[in-house]
């Protein structure tokens, strides 16, 4: 296999080459059926790789497809490391837990969300309490969700977010579409409104891996923010904290530090990230927990695929030729199918995992 081969053509291949990278570099394998169904019918999973001492001190938990269709990166990424033999690296006081297609379903589908149309990165709120307001997202709900997706809808709907953005700012446009809703369950970046079964899975994953660890490194891989084929680590950075020490110490480059207004990222609620750092709030476990993201094409360009896709499902019909372009404009916002983007993708992503291990080990 070469190091473009890594990356899958569909969740399918993803799962088998994953598998079989697996196998071959001796990992357990634990799997969970996600109870769903992809679109060619059968049930899709999400698969845990296990390498190293059970009773390690150290965890190296790495998650991909929280978002679905993301995963065809975060795949090829985690494939191409067990495959290649870099995973035999492993310091002796390490256990790597490589989650494949934690939303199998989003990545099955070509999807961002999880079957219940939630953004799973958006769920890990505590659904007891009150849900974040965003009223701003609430008016621009029917300029995002329009009744039909004909040229002259499409163009207005974009003309009255441009407008959006010129007036405010399009961090600001970002950060209300981005930034997690709890009212509208057709709309985009919905959080849901109790616990999504993608979520339960990731906490019963971390209570059979993680907890009891002494210290615990979460990457989550993402695609969509960023320069094109850029890998940077996003995450409570901020120089001076002990978090953000270590993660300066082990990864050195590529650490973007959100100060008020200057991550790529818009500020969000419910994050998986702060799902594992409640779990683990009363515990001995420390954790250090970053993003990965990985940079596609323009904010825009990724927003507009994101729209038209949420459109399909609540809407439109997939299995058609208006259905088949939409799936295609998602998979490539997310997911360039270049040669190029998977060579940086791969080398950075290597980069990473090798950092990750090493800094982890050696702490
Ligand atoms: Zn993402």
């Amino acid at each position: 296999m070469t190091h473009i081969e890594y990356f899958p053509h569909d969740y399918r291949s993803g799962r088998a080459a994953f598998l079989s990278a697996a196998d071959k570099a001796g990992a357990q394998i634990a799997t969970y059926d996600a109870g769903s169904t992809g679109p060619d019918g059968d049930p899709v999973f999400t698969d845990v790789a296990l390498l190293g001492r059970e009773d390690a001190p150290y965890v190296f938990l790495c998650n991909t497809a929280t978002h679905g269709v993301e995963g065809f990166c975060g795949s090829g990424i985690l494939t191409g490391f067990l495959e290649s033999g870099e995973a035999s690296a492993l310091p002796d006081n390490v256990r790597m837990v490589f989650v494949h297609a934690l939303n199998c379903h989003g990545f099955a589908w070509v999807r961002r969300v999880t079957e219940e149309n939630v953004d799973l990165n958006r769920n890990f709120v505590d659904h007891d309490q009150p849900h974040p307001k965003n009223p701003e997202y609430t008016k621009l709900h029917p300029v995002i969700l329009p009744e039909d997706w004909e040229d002259k809808t499409v163009a207005a709907s974009k003309e009255k977010l441009e407008r959006y953005a010129t007036k405010h700012s399009l961090y600001k446009l970002q950060s209300i579409l981005t930034g997690g809703q709890y009212a509208h369950p057709d709309g985009i970046f919905f959080g849901g409104t109790e616990p999504t079964g993608a979520q339960l899975r990731f906490r019963q994953i971390v209570e059979e891996y993680v907890v009891g660890a002494e210290h615990v490194l979460f990457l989550d891989w993402h695609t969509g923010l960023g320069a094109y084929g850029a890998g940077e680590l996003l995450g409570m950075t901020r120089p001076g904290s002990p978090h953000g020490d270590r993660a300066s110490k082990w990864f050195i480059n590529g650490l973007a530090t959100p100060a008020e207004g200057q991550s790529l990222s818009a500020p969000l609620s419910g994050t998986i990230g702060s799902g594992l750092r409640r779990r683990l709030a009363d515990t001995d476990t420390d954790i250090t927990s970053l993003t990965v993201e990985f940079g596609t094409y323009s904010v825009r360009d990724v927003l507009m695929a994101l729209i038209a896709d949420n459109w399909l499902h609540a809407k439109g019909e997939v299995d058609s030729d208006l259905g088949r372009a939409i799936k295609a404009q998602v998979r490539k916002a997310l997911y360039p199918d270049e040669d190029d983007w998977k060579e940086l993708v791969w080398v950075r992503g290597r980069q990473i995992l090798r950092r990750g291990m090493i800094g982890l080990g050696g702490h």
